[in-house]
């Protein structure tokens, strides 16, 4: 029969890989937890108008990367692909943005139908963290450094942090001005997106990925010769505080994000390690977001990270993750021994909780069972064939450890593999 392949660029996570998601997923709850963000779910599937109005009809995300269709009732919909949009959206259908302050996060899937290549995929996986009705730059700094925090406890090492502030609406739509007429001035150099950009968003032409634009993109105006004196004074304060954290930075004028609704502070971790794929976490400021989706105006901001890209970054700095091995490998051999040994280790998993233990299930000689064992990576095998099961026996065998097998009364096995194990 034919088979039916796997949706290009949407990658299965197989077992020896899991550990390495769970990690980074524990880490980042408890960090969150430790700076008090609480964690907010948002549906996969939502209105294609929410994307489009959130992101920006100019943008490469709802020009060519959105998974959108229309389900049985005609109804247009889209699979989410970023966070914020949805998490703006719950804030204001839930009642959330009236005088209140939040601090939020989400992990799981995005989707963007993009030529898959390392580090870039049609599912991915992000890491969210949002804060709403926070005005200054100390909560701008807050979630940077909750960012380097997680790098740091993950172990990552060689981010660089970029940081830029894109201004207020009024002082973009000057610096857009001057933009237009500088792009203009050079039409002919530009490529077809970028002159389709002219007209819908000219700033996103400063974040172009083609290489024969890279000269006329570093001779064009700067936003920052452009910026009210409030967002001047919003940016020194967050350069301040990260000065104080000691953490690096460098200002890229240059730095435009590629999605419409940011204002004020954008930011990214880059690494130098890959090519285009260089982001592995970005965010920013996006005060009129939540208006924008005729909400209530609240200022908010937040960043998103790529877990894929964070794991290939553990992996290629000689980092891997993986599960931890039981403690214990149960060998049972023979019809009796079986169905003693399936209730046995029952017995002990209430006892102990935190207890590792993969039974030997499936039969098997002693021979097979043991191979087993040892692949297991298990420290100890609890054995119990026939001859022990007439003794009320069982054997407690070190497999790495060293040391001799000893024999343990059945009632007596509990407390002395608690012992053994260091649980109390
Ligand atoms: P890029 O410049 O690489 O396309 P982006 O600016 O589109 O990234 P964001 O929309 O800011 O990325 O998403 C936040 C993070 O999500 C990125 O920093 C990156 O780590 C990750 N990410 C984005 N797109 C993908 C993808 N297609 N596959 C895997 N990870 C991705
Ligand atoms: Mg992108």
């Amino acid at each position: 029969m034919e088979l039916i392949a796997p949706v290009t660029g949407m990658n299965d996570v197989l077992p020896e890989k899991a550990a390495a998601w769970q990690h980074v997923e524990r880490v980042a709850r408890q960090i969150f937890a430790a700076y008090r963000y609480t964690e907010l779910r948002v549906p996969v599937l939502e209105q294609t108008a929410l994307f489009k109005r959130a992101i920006g009809e100019f943008t490469d995300i709802v020009e060519k990367e959105m998974f959108s269709f229309e389900d049985r009732s005609g109804d247009r919909l889209t699979l989410r692909p970023e966070a914020t949009a949805g998490i703006a959206r719950a804030a204001i259908s839930n009642g959330l943005v009236h005088n209140q302050r939040h601090r939020l996060y989400m992990m799981g899937p995005m989707f963007r139908g993009e030529r898959p290549q390392k580090g870039r995929y049609r599912q991915f996986h992000q890491i969210d963290a949002e804060a709403y009705g926070y005005e200054g730059p100390d909560i701008d700094a807050e979630l940077i450094l909750l960012s380097a925090r997680l790098f740091k406890r993950l172990g990552i090492e060689g981010l660089k942090l970029e940081i830029n502030s894109l201004g207020t609406p009024e002082s973009r739509r000057v610096y857009r001005a001057a933009l237009v007429e500088y792009f203009t001035a050079h039409e002919q150099a530009l490529d077809e997106d970028s002159r389709r950009r002219l007209v819908g968003n000219p700033l996103r032409i400063l974040d172009s990925k083609n290489p024969q634009l890279a000269g006329l993109i570093a001779a064009a105006p700067q936003l920052v010769e452009y910026l009210d004196t409030e967002s001047a004074e919003h940016f020194a304060g967050l350069r301040e505080r990260l000065d104080d954290s000691g953490i690096a930075y460098t200002v890229n004028p240059r730095l435009v994000r590629g999605l419409d609704y940011y204002t004020r502070t954008v930011f990214e971790w880059i690494t130098s390690a890959w090519g285009a794929q260089n982001a592995v976490c970005s965010g920013g400021r996006y005060d009129g977001l939540v208006a924008q989706l005729g909400g209530e105006s609240i200022p908010a901001v937040g960043w998103a990270l790529g877990i894929e890209r964070v794991i290939l970054l553990m992996e290629e700095q000689g980092r891997p993750i993986v599960a931890e091995p039981p403690q214990v490998f149960f060998v049972m051999v023979g019809a009796s021994a079986q169905r003693l040994g399936f209730k046995l280790v029952e017995q002990l998993r209430d006892a102990w909780p935190e207890l590792r233990l993969e039974a030997g299930l499936g039969g098997g000689s002693f021979k097979s069972q043991f191979k087993r064992a040892d692949k297991s990576g298990a420290d100890w095998a609890i054995v119990l064939g026939e001859g022990e099961v007439e003794r009320g026996v069982v054997a407690l065998k070190p497999l790495r450890l060293g040391g001799e097998q000893a024999e343990v009364s059945i009632p007596d096995l509990s407390a002395r593999l608690g012992a053994l194990l260091g649980f109390t």
